[in-house]
């Protein structure tokens, strides 16, 4: 079933005592909205981050693993690993894997089956450049990533998938695709999953908006009929900005 879903994506930044602090941070806000609200600390901040927010609403959930289920792969995490801490989602495709960790679309569809495999919630990303876009390639460009990462997959699967459209231009310049830009990408990626799977996926499927996403402007894109939520960089790292977005539904 189509949902709204906030998710915040810490990415590197905060401590053990800085996670701490945040989160009893965000235990004091209020959530007026009907989103699903979920954070994804760094792997050394998820155990306490799952502990400390197992009676909430706050779902935590990791921003990366690996596809391999143990072995010599030096300081990589398992789903395995995720799953003995009572994580059941990852964000997977981040535009900063891809762009700095040489993540291809290979490495991401065996990283998709490895979360479903274990029984995981997958928060998929992809985007264009901003090259991509100038040269009206974007759309091309994003139908590539979704199909060459997920089309292997049964339409069962799509269940336990959500889509991140983040355009690297976006993400953490301050520069927000117009809600009006967002969607249009939204829809066309609709559109794709209709194509290929019909449209009870299409339709069930819940497209997240990411790049700069902050409280001024949350409530625009999210009023887009085909907006279904936000995965949130910076303003995720302040609580009182983040239930602003969560609550801008
Ligand atoms: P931003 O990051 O909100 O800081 O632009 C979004 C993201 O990378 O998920």
């Amino acid at each position: 079933m189509r949902k709204h879903i906030v998710a915040g994506n810490w990415k590197m930044n905060n401590d053990l005592a800085q996670s701490v602090a945040l989160i009893s941070d965000l235990k004091k806000q209020n959530q007026t909205s009907d989103a699903e609200v979920m954070i994804a600390p760094t792997f050394t901040n998820l155990w306490h981050a799952n502990e400390n927010l197992k009676d909430s609403t706050i779902e935590v959930i990791a921003q990366n693993m690996h596809f391999a289920k143990n072995g010599a792969y030096t300081g990589e995490v398992s789903a395995e690993m995720l799953k003995s801490l009572g994580i059941t989602t990852v964000i997977l495709g981040h535009s900063e894997r891809r762009a700095y960790f040489n993540e291809t679309d290979d490495m991401l569809a065996k990283k998709v089956d490895a979360a479903l495999e274990h029984n995981m919630r997958v928060i998929f990303c992809f985007g264009e450049e901003l090259a991509d876009r100038q040269a009206n390639n974007h759309e091309a460009v994003v139908a590539n990533q979704i199909k060459n990462a997920l089309f292997h997959l049964e339409a069962s699967a799509f269940e336990h998938i959500v889509l991140a459209y983040e355009p690297v231009w976006a993400i953490g310049t301050g520069e927000t695709a117009s809600p009006e830009q967002a969607q249009d990408m939204h829809q066309f990626i609709r559109q794709t999953l209709n194509d290929k799977y019909g449209e009870n996926v299409a339709n069930d499927m819940s497209i997240l908006y990411g790049g700069s996403v902050k409280p001024a402007n949350a409530k625009e894109i999210f009023s887009k009929p085909d907006v279904d939520g936000g995965l949130i960089g910076g303003a995720a790292l302040k609580a009182e900005d983040f239930y602003a977005i969560v609550n801008a539904f």
